[in-house]
């Protein structure tokens, strides 16, 4: 289970039993990742076991999230109204885990995002973050030339802007894919698609329908989590 804290209580509701309930609870599906507003059904109480059960489809992928709420013995005589307790089941998939990295990544960036990831297995959130903002520091940082680095954050990410040709890599991935499937279109006894050509082409194709359709919501999904408005972005 995952604990949820009031501050993610959307408009507290009471019925006729003194256990008040939140309408809905904001947090990340334990599914598909997404953060969404759970608004809460199939909702019951057990007077006298002072506990509330709700569960909640997820608005993106359908999901059915369960919330187990523990209000105070004798909550229902003593009105005492507030859940001390809101849990979320299942647990959202506690560690992390990412594959074997090229050696092309230079080893700071590495040790950053290594640094991130053991902050969050062991749940050190905060740490998370803040490491997670290092390494993107990194990431930007390298890829502009050295005497450019010693600015800020905010700084770095505009003058990558200017420096890199972030459009290149879909170019070239699109193009790779064209002539690939020219070469399984036009008879060529020397030049046939094989099994590896295949597979790559395959990847690649994954890997643009996911930058074109999954990464936009996984981005809106955190900039919802951070309710971040565009403008205040800043300067750090
Ligand atoms: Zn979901």
């Amino acid at each position: 289970m995952t604990r949820i804290g009031a501050e993610y209580f959307d408009k507290m509701t009471q019925d006729n039993t003194s256990c008040d309930y939140p309408a809905a609870i904001r947090s990340v599906c334990p599914n598909c990742g997404n953060w969404a507003s759970f608004t809460l059904a199939h909702n019951h109480l057990n007077p006298a076991m002072s506990i509330r059960t709700a569960g909640s489809y997820c608005p993106s992928c359908n999901f059915l999230v369960k919330f187990v709420m523990l209000y105070e013995d004798r909550a229902v005589q003593n009105r005492s109204r507030v859940p001390i307790q809101v849990d979320l089941y299942p647990e959202m998939d506690s560690e992390f885990k990412v594959g074997a990295l090229p050696d092309s990544v230079p080893a700071p960036l590495r040790k950053s995002l290594d640094d991130a990831i053991r902050a969050y297995n062991a749940r050190i959130y905060g740490a998370t973050t803040t490491s997670g903002r290092r390494t993107l520091e990194g990431i930007f940082k390298y890829m502009l030339p050295e005497e450019q680095r010693d600015t800020s954050l905010y700084k770095l990410i505009q003058a990558a802007g200017d420096n890199y040709d972030f459009k290149a890599p879909i170019d070239r991935l699109s193009n790779a894919v064209r002539k690939g499937g020219n070469l399984g279109a036009h008879f060529d006894p020397d030049k046939e698609a094989d099994q590896v050509m295949a597979r790559q082409t395959l990847d690649l194709l994954v890997y643009l329908i996911e930058y074109l359709y999954v990464l936009p919501k996984r981005i809106e999904s955190l900039e919802n989590a951070i309710e971040m408005p565009e403008v205040a972005i800043g300067e750090g």
